[in-house]
């Protein structure tokens, strides 16, 4: 899948490539566009950071803010970022792997890094998830943790277990996605008083629940080596 922008050659000239024309081009961005594709973001100590879409990938990468990691076999290689177009010039050459993304460009095909290292920022990822509606229904699965209904965040409440009236605190464990009819039945009761068990004891979440929906659907093999050890609130842009 490609999409179209121009993008000077990197042999033709060899100082800082411009990417101005991918940076204007974001406002038209296809939603299918290989420019909207995930990339994993890690700091310079190799720990993961973010997800963020390739778009913003390649603003990092031309600024010189970040390097390509690509990941053969378990290990990892780092290319800046005219080596990364020359390689996939080559590449594009000799035959395009189905299983990548290329943005296309006037004269040649870049493809889209899977992961990029950030080549100044060290900080550590940030472990404090927010407490949040948007985060508590993504924990939830968007579920009712009364009646098991499903649905989109407009049709849920979140649900205090413990009511604010009877002591109740906002926190993680006392915080539930419940679906307008289950929050209006139970009112101001206990589960217990209104009969109304909960399907699963809510917890603290691990890992950041917005991430967790993302890599459900958008994890990319190559990312295990850096996200299987991760313990953090990493965030998606
Ligand atoms: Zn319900």
């Amino acid at each position: 899948m490609c999409q179209s922008v121009d993008v000077p050659c990197p042999l033709r000239k060899r100082s800082r490539p411009d990417f101005s024309m991918i940076q204007a081009a974001q406002h038209n961005i296809n939603p299918n566009s290989p420019l909207t594709k995930r990339v994993l973001v890690l700091n310079r100590l190799y720990m993961a950071v973010r997800i963020v879409p390739a778009r913003r990938a390649f603003q990092l990468l031309c600024k010189n803010l970040a390097e390509v990691i690509a990941v053969e076999d378990g290990r990892y290689y780092n290319y800046d970022f005219s080596t990364w177009m020359e390689l996939g010039i080559l590449q594009a050459s000799e035959e395009q792997d189905d299983n990548d993304d290329w943005v296309q460009t006037v004269r040649f095909a870049i493809p889209v890094p899977r992961v990029v290292r950030l080549l100044t920022y060290d900080r550590l990822p940030q472990r404090q998830i927010k407490l949040n509606r948007r985060n508590i229904m993504a924990r939830d699965h968007h579920t009712c943790q009364y009646c098991e209904y499903q649905g989109s965040s407009s049709h849920l409440t979140i649900d205090h277990i413990v009511p604010r009236s009877k002591g109740g605190k906002d926190t993680w464990t006392n915080l539930a996605t419940a679906c307008k009819k289950c929050n209006s039945r139970k009112g101001g009761r206990t589960p217990e008083q209104a009969n109304m068990p909960l399907l699963h004891p809510p917890k603290k979440p691990r890992i950041n629940p917005m991430v967790t929906a993302r890599l459900r659907v958008e994890r990319y093999e190559c990312w295990n080596v850096f996200l299987k050890n991760a313990n953090w609130a990493v965030d998606v842009r």
